[in-house]
């Protein structure tokens, strides 16, 4: 494992080409730079953990799996968001270190819940653009991932978003068939938020569609916001393809959903994203004595 990620580190040398955040010397604060030293002891300072947000079938109620959303537990700020955090491991070269990290650990809760009477969950997981565009193929992690753990691919689903497409696109069909191959599926995140064209999801191999947060906010605001999230469930079927809303927050929306065909719902109004132990707090009835 060590040797894993000694190879990971010295792949990742000399990655700052590639880096979208243009740092400059003199724009770079004292803090950055102590939260940059922070980061790169975390990992074997246990400080990152992975909240866990659960998910439903919209028809029955039903838990049908898990997000797993990465936390950091800073000795010094407290809890820190990936927002914090995500992009400034991007840029030093310690995203694939953190997206492997992330891989293991979700996979391994996955299994464990499943022996402990989770059978039918899914856990998805998330993948930036720079975790595809890194010369470890994003694809070999997952297979490591699920390799070293023993789930199931088919109980895992990795989520992209739209800026993926922005690129070669048929590089990017390669990466994603790639791990489609292993029976993971492939959720588009945040769907239509990005400026990519539809055109994109006659090629791309993907299984779920996640409805943006900012359009289930418009639910029941207008005709115009109801009518938008129904004519997007209905193309995600019409493409053969599933559907989960995100960022479900009150019952009119949960309502509105479900009566419209959408698959999956995950929200605050169900479920926020927290440690594993508060999930088996929280679903206790459905673990097996
Ligand atoms: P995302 O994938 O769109 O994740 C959903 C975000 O919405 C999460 O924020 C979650 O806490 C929040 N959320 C969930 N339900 C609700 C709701 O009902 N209302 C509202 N207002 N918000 C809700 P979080 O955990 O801060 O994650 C932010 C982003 O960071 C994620 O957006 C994802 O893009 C990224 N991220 C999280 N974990 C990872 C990771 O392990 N790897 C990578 N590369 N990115 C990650
Ligand atoms: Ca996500
Ligand atoms: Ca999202
Ligand atoms: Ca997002």
């Amino acid at each position: 494992r060590n040797a894993e990620i000694a190879m990971l580190r010295a792949k990742n040398h000399g990655r700052n080409r590639f880096n979208h955040y243009n740092r400059s010397m003199n724009t770079v604060s004292s803090d950055t730079l102590a939260l940059e030293s922070d980061l790169r002891h975390a990992l074997e300072r246990r400080e990152l953990y992975l909240a866990y947000q659960p998910q439903f079938i919209a028809a029955s109620g039903l838990l049908s799996g898990f997000e797993a959303l990465i936390r950091w537990r800073h000795p010094k700020h407290g809890e820190l968001g990936p927002d914090k955090f995500i992009p400034l491991a991007e840029e030093i070269g310690m995203i694939d270190e953190i997206g492997l990290w992330v891989l293991r650990t979700a996979c391994t809760q996955t299994v464990k819940w499943r022996q402990q009477g989770l059978h039918n969950i899914t856990m998805a997981v998330n993948a930036s653009l720079q975790q595809f565009n890194s010369p470890i193929e994003f694809g070999d992690l997952v297979a490591s991932a699920l390799n070293e753990t023993g789930l199931a691919g088919d109980r895992l689903e990795i989520e992209i978003t739209e800026s993926l497409f922005m690129q070669d696109i048929e590089d990017t069909c390669r990466k994603l068939q790639r791990i489609s191959d292993l029976g993971v599926k492939i959720a588009l995140d945040d769907f239509g938020t990005g400026f990519s064209s539809l055109s994109y999801l006659r090629h791309v191999p993907f299984d779920v569609l996640k409805i943006d947060r900012s359009f289930v906010n418009d639910i029941g605001k207008g005709i115009g916001g109801s009518e938008l999230v129904r004519t997007i469930i209905n193309m995600a079927h019409n493409l053969g393809k599933s559907c989960i809303a995100e960022g479900v927050e009150n019952l009119l929306q949960e309502q509105f959903l479900r009566e419209n065909g959408c698959d999956f719902l995950q929200g605050f109004l169900r479920g926020r994203p927290v440690p594993a132990e508060q999930i088996e707090i929280t679903f206790a009835d459905l673990f097996s004595p």
